[in-house]
């Protein structure tokens, strides 16, 4: 089974959040499993600062979009069985961020990623690697679905090639000027309702979800939720219509990152039978942030995208009654300036209770995930949501909001029986969050209690090797249609 895998970001090389995580773990247990994965992303500075040696693959092409040469080279980098390929063009990729800044999206994004998808389909037939799938991520690699369909519908060497599409975030279209179609090479003709056009746009995501053999989303939940209006992003229609090929597979953790018993970036290793370690984490924590954070009391982790979906907003209005509940906060995360600014200045009000780190740090986001008691991660929607897994397996308590892939990994604790790895709520409203964390803070003080529902989190098994195993049979079903 040979896969090419695209996406926009992949572990350790970039990331800005879980996609990351799924295609650069995903790959390696596929990988385990017999496949052949060949991986495609973009050389971001971000990839070039981390002094990765790689290797050069092509030293110079060109590729025609728009009337335009366009050149680029590819270098690759191989690790635990899986080769990536970075595609180098620094006019586009030699850049601060990966997509944008705080002022905004970079203009040019439907250029850059209709060239990185583009450029990844000229690589594999430079290397003669004729894939039984491509395998694309979001809508930043969503453009290569229409380029096979139209561009190379009659290349023979893609003759055998089925596709799959995953949707890790349906609310990220990749919206552009109509005018997009013709500066990347696309028919204008697609400009249709039934093809790319979105309410006078050109929608990327659109191409996946139309011209892939198959589509995935990343819970089964979330894959039932989009297919509605309320979570449907306005392609709950489009979605519908392809339902008999649209399935849900719950993303998968890769404990060799995300294990309190031999991660290198928390103050101190432990284990499910002995939780000293995690009492230093949690001191170390507090000091990191300057918190008073009694033992008695629960310290609140949250490590998050500051994004209307993530319910920040809804932290905002119930932060009184969270600090009342006696919890210490901690937060980590970038993104939306009212929310930061409206968090940066209670931190300032409350500074041994609210600690409050506005940045992007792998160290940091482990140190909460370890030193934690609890983890709030109140989604407006939740594709899948891994960081209420991390927690669980860090012996952190996830406070979820019951949606999409958080409704799939958590279940509600039950004293009464000692089932369940966490606490639900389901309106996404200030006082149903404030209700379960009381719960949450109440059971705290209960160490037996307490003690049986850490031992159950620690337990719960989200590794990879399932999830990919049903990715494998999928690619094996498309390969064989
Ligand atoms: P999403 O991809 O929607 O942001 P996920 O829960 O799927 O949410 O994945 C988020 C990933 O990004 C996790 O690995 C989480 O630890 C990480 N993350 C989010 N914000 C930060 C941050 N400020 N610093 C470090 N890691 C972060």
């Amino acid at each position: 089974m040979k896969v090419a895998f695209l996406a926009s970001e992949v572990i350790p090389y970039a990331k800005t959040g879980g996609l990351a995580d799924v295609a650069g773990a995903l790959p390696k247990v596929l990988a385990g499993l017999g496949a052949e994965v060949r991986a495609f992303m973009p050389l971001y500075r971000e990839v070039r600062k981390k002094k990765i040696p790689l290797t050069p693959v092509i030293e110079r092409a060109e590729l025609e979009m728009g009337g335009e040469k366009l050149a680029y080279a590819v270098f690759s980098h191989r690790a635990d069985g899986v080769t990536v390929y970075f595609i180098d063009r620094p006019e586009y990729f030699d850049r601060d961020c990966l997509y944008g800044t705080a002022a905004g999206d970079y203009p040019d994004n439907g250029e850059r990623f209709a060239f990185f998808s583009r450029a990844s389909i000229e690589t594999m037939r430079a290397m003669r690697y004729s894939p039984d799938i491509v395998h694309g991520h979001d809508w930043q690699s969503a453009l290569v679905f229409a380029y096979l369909r139209y561009v190379y519908a009659g290349d023979a060497f893609f003759a055998r090639t089925r596709t799959l599409f995953t949707i890790h975030n349906l609310a990220y279209q990749g919206l552009f000027d109509d005018e997009l179609l013709d500066r990347i090479g696309l028919p204008a003709s697609l400009f249709n309702m039934n093809e790319l056009e979105f309410y006078g746009k050109v929608n990327a995501l659109k191409a996946g979800i139309l011209y892939a053999t198959a589509v995935t989303t990343v819970s089964p939940r979330y894959s039932r939720e989009i297919q509605t209006p309320a979570f449907g992003c306005g392609l709950d229609g489009l979605l519908r219509s392809r339902s008999a090929v649209l399935y849900g597979i719950l993303n998968g953790v890769d404990y060799r990152d995300w294990n309190p018993a031999t991660d290198h970036l928390i103050p101190r290793n432990y284990v499910p039978e002995d939780l000293t370690g995690k009492i230093t984490c949690r001191k170390e924590l507090a000091a990191l942030f300057g918190l008073a954070a009694p033992t008695t009391l629960p310290v609140a982790g949250m490590v998050t995208r500051l994004a209307g979906q993530k319910g920040l907003d809804i932290v905002c209005e119930a932060l009184q009654d969270l600090l009342g509940l006696g919890l210490t906060l901690v937060i980590l995360g970038t993104g939306d300036q009212k929310i930061q600014d409206f968090l940066l200045e209670a931190q300032e009000k409350n500074p041994t209770r609210i600690g409050l780190k506005i940045a992007f740090d792998e160290r940091i986001a482990h140190t909460i995930y370890a030193g934690s008691d609890i983890f709030l991660i109140p989604s407006r929607y939740e594709p899948c949501g891994l960081t209420q897994m991390y927690a669980m397996k860090y012996g952190t308590i996830p406070v979820v909001r019951a949606t999409g892939g958080l409704d799939d990994s958590v279940q509600e604790f039950d004293p009464q029986v000692g089932n369940g790895n966490g606490f639900k709520f389901v309106e996404a409203e200030p006082e149903p969050l404030v209700e379960a964390a009381g719960r949450a803070g109440a059971l705290f003080k209960k160490p037996i209690d307490w003690r049986k529902l850490v031992r159950n989190a620690m337990a719960a098994d989200f590794s990879w090797e399932r999830s990919a195993s049903a990715y494998l049979d999928l690619y094996k079903k498309l390969a064989a249609s």
